[in-house]
């Protein structure tokens, strides 16, 4: 069984659909999805909004600071 989770609000959704990449992202808060197949992760949810975000660091190594702090990361 697929089961998708949001690492922000905690909310799972179950089925095949998660592994299309349309379905990957949290229905709630819109960020990816952490993706498990029997209790193990499979793979990374894709989110427009994290896809996005990643775009413009990569495209902008040096973008200046007060530019980055607007999307603050915590791991
Ligand atoms: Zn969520």
């Amino acid at each position: 069984m697929i089961e998708g989770k949001c690492t922000k609000c905690g909310q799972s959704y179950w089925g095949w659909s998660l592994l299309n990449p349309r379905n990957q992202s949290c229905g709630k808060c819109g960020i990816a999805l952490t993706i498990f197949e029997d209790g193990k992760k499979i793979l990374d949810g894709y989110s427009p909004f994290t896809a996005e975000e990643y775009k413009l660091k990569s495209a902008n190594p040096s973008l200046p600071e007060t530019t980055t702090e607007k999307t603050p990361r915590k791991v």
